[in-house]
């Protein structure tokens, strides 16, 4: 018979990651840009509080264990408040990404069944078309105090969250539950169709705190001043707002202030270490900076990922700035990190450029977090760098089922299943670095030949006079599909057609360079700051590359 461990039990719960805080980095700083305008600064133990006055007040609203709070709100302290005072007492947070679609924001809200919509004062007018369509929400909240309350509103009922907040004595303790239990929603961006529900539990979250602080993950640490410049509706900050508390590091947040100068400054004044966002976000800044001639003196390392950082980028990054840049690759169904871009022991005595090449691939996967690559028939491929198929990952932190559906979207490998298809092309290699090729809907095929448009946006960025590039597949009666290259130039760049194309010569196979180049003034972007490739190749679909007969 088997010997049990004789350890104590204690489930794995949200509320134990800022209890935690509070008791052991209670002085620790929590500073908030405000959607008003100013710098609001507390520390663990002020949230901790807070927090336990949420789950009061919740609980006063009617919420019982399982009901959604949903959040329509940027990076600040309250948010913070909802997610652990939510989470804690045995709700669901549900964070909306303001971003999306009016429409869509009211069809997921309806969809999740929120009961209560806490949003930011920017968020009013938008909040007050909508209302009358989310029929579930009984409760709109209005994060700010009373001095910010509108005198008139359409919404019924509008309730002040300071209010709501001080009106509570604190005098709560944090539930015991079952650590399966769902501790937030988060929907996909629905490029393809509606959007779909991941839903995390308690265990899950933390975890993947746990996993994500890790040295050879963020490296989060005590010592560091974090500043998520990804929001907290892109897959819960990338759990930052759970990692901080776990470490009881410093927390910056920046609200909706996210143009260069406001992020730099605030860089700068609370002494941020370490930060994390998607590859757009970074082009403001450093424009900013390239303009102001601007340095940072305590910024040291950043997590890029959400779309394929650009070599380009990460070059500025570290050799104009001294920043060490770690790619990152995730999704919305797995918490989201799968692998980041670290060097191990083996790599050590590669030459600086091979190392390189390796660190710009999208990295090893953390412990938490299994991966693989198949061919279409679910075999699995070689670790060789160069056999390219579907990803599959499987491990605690990846869903197992969207919110509400019926069916598994889980495939089998080896003909053994429970492995979730990323819809991701990838390669690995033998030291287990994965490099992503394309989402397989991007994925550009001439010939029967595959092209990665990444690989063709990563060049094109490492010219010096590109802004912005992205690269579509466009119809070709000969080849199915063949590369088109869109481009924003840097401000005052000079730079022709035939130049770009040029640049393109002796670094990828020739039948790989784009069949022609688009100057445009913008590219459209998600609602989590990637490029909308859907879109952009809805606005060239009827594109005639140069040499074929217009129709
Ligand atoms: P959506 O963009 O659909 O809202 P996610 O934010 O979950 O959903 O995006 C996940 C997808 O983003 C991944 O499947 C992958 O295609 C892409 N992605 C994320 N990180 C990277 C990266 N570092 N390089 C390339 N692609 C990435």
């Amino acid at each position: 018979m088997a010997l049990m461990g004789q350890m104590m039990a204690g489930s794995l719960l949200i509320s134990s990651l800022i209890k935690h805080a509070a008791r052991h980095a209670a002085e620790t700083e929590i500073v908030s840009k405000r959607v008003e305008g100013d710098l609001h600064r507390y520390t663990w133990r002020d949230a901790e509080l807070r927090s336990r006055k949420v789950a009061q007040a919740l609980a006063g609203l009617g919420c019982q264990a399982g009901d959604r709070v949903a959040t329509l709100a940027w990076n600040g302290y309250r948010h913070l408040e909802i997610y652990y005072g939510s989470s804690g007492s045995e709700l669901v947070c549900h964070t909306i990404n303001p971003r999306l679609f009016p429409e869509q924001i009211a069809w997921i809200a309806n969809d999740a069944q929120d009961l209560v919509l806490c949003f930011d004062l920017n968020f009013l007018p938008l909040i007050e078309k909508l209302a009358a369509q989310m029929s579930s929400v009984k409760h709109f909240v209005l994060m700010t105090d009373r001095a910010h309350m509108p005198a008139q509103t359409g919404i019924n009922e509008l309730l002040c969250y300071e209010e709501l907040v001080e009106a509570e004595n604190g005098d709560y303790d944090w539930p015991e539950f079952d650590e399966n239990t769902a501790s937030s929603i988060c929907y996909t961006s629905g490029t393809t169709g509606h959007p779909k529900g991941a839903v995390y539990s308690h265990r899950s979250s933390v975890l993947h705190a746990y996993g994500s602080a890790l040295p050879d993950a963020m490296g989060c640490s005590a010592l560091d001043v974090i500043l998520p410049v990804v929001p907290m509706f892109h897959v819960n900050a990338w759990g930052l707002p759970y990692s901080c508390a776990l470490v009881g590091c410093k927390l910056v947040m920046p609200g909706p202030h996210m143009d260069g100068k406001s992020l730099f400054e605030l860089f700068e004044n609370e002494g941020v270490t370490f930060s994390a966002g998607v590859p757009t976000v970074w082009l403001g800044l450093l424009t900013y900076m390239k303009a102001n001639q601007l340095k940072f003196s305590s910024f040291k390392r950043t997590v890029i990922g959400g779309a394929a950082c650009p070599p380009a980028m990460m070059r500025t990054l570290e050799d104009d700035f001294g920043v060490e840049v770690i790619h990152a690759w995730g999704m919305t169904e797995m918490s989201p990190l799968g692998t980041l871009s670290k060097l191990t022991a083996r790599q050590m005595s590669l030459p600086t450029e091979a190392q390189r090449r390796l660190l710009e691939k999208q990295g090893k996967v953390i412990y938490g977090v299994d991966m693989a690559v198949s061919d279409d028939e679910g075999n699995e491929l070689p670790w060789d760098g160069v056999s390219s198929g579907n990803l599959l990952v499987r491990g605690p932190w990846v869903i197992k089922s969207y919110f509400g559906q019926t069916g598994s979207p889980l495939v089998s490998l080896n003909g053994q299943p429970g492995w979730f298809p990323t819809g991701d092309v990838a390669t690995i290699d033998s030291y287990g670095f994965m490099q992503i090729t394309d989402r397989s809907k991007d994925v550009i095929k001439s010939g029967g030949e595959w092209i990665s448009s990444i690989e063709l946006e990563n060049i094109a960025m490492a010219h010096p006079a590109v802004f912005e590039a992205a690269v579509i597949a466009c119809a070709h009666p000969k080849w199915d599909e063949r590369p088109l290259l869109v481009v924003i130039k840097k401000p005052d760049a000079e730079l022709s057609r035939e130049q770009l194309l040029e640049f393109f010569e002796g670094q990828i196979p020739k039948w790989q360079i784009p069949d022609d180049v688009v100057f445009v003034t913008e590219i459209p972007h998600t609602a989590t700051g990637k490029i909308q490739k859907l879109k952009l190749r809805d606005q060239f679909r009827t594109y005639r590359l140069p040499g074929l007969p217009t129709v």
